[in-house]
């Protein structure tokens, strides 16, 4: 069996980043007055509105409690994630045998991309040192599931 390469976030964040490289994203957006909260990217939000819905969203932080998709096309929407997503998602990407790339890119937002932050040079805000346990689990997930990747420079 190989040896596991030391977990640290860094070393986490870059496999994740790597493994979701081509992942294709766009902003959430949804129609007000709204249609019962249905989420849409840009695109299937303009084909699903009448002419009284208003296209509203389109920035990030929007808080999610867990990764939404494109009601019509199902493409992942970019959105941040309330105390209960991060934690929701951080323990279901743990129980995965492997990380596919809609799973990584999720776990990157989670991780490191502005809100909610886990790593502790963020700072106190949402920190979580309860989520890390579950963060190594999916790091050595990473490293018994796939080839080795490229080496270091
Ligand atoms: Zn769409």
């Amino acid at each position: 069996m190989p040896r596991i390469p030391k977990f640290t976030l860094d070393a986490l964040i870059g496999r994740l980043r790597d493994i979701s490289r081509d992942f294709r994203s766009e902003p959430l957006h949804w129609l007000n007055p709204g249609d019962c909260g249905g989420s849409y990217c840009r695109a299937c939000c303009a084909r699903a509105a009448s002419s009284e819905d208003m296209i509203d969203g389109g920035w990030g932080g929007i808080e999610c409690d867990l990764q939404e998709f494109c009601e019509t096309c199902g493409v992942a929407l970019e959105c941040s994630f309330t105390n209960y997503g991060v934690i929701e998602e951080v323990h279901s990407a743990a129980e995965l045998d492997a990380i596919d790339p809609t799973t990584a890119w999720t776990l990157v937002r989670i991780i490191d991309c502005g809100y909610p932050r886990l790593t502790e040079s963020c700072g106190d805000f949402r920190y979580m040192p309860e989520l890390l346990p579950e963060l190594k689990k999916i790091w050595k997930s990473l490293n018994s599931h796939t080839e080795p990747t490229e080496s270091h420079p």
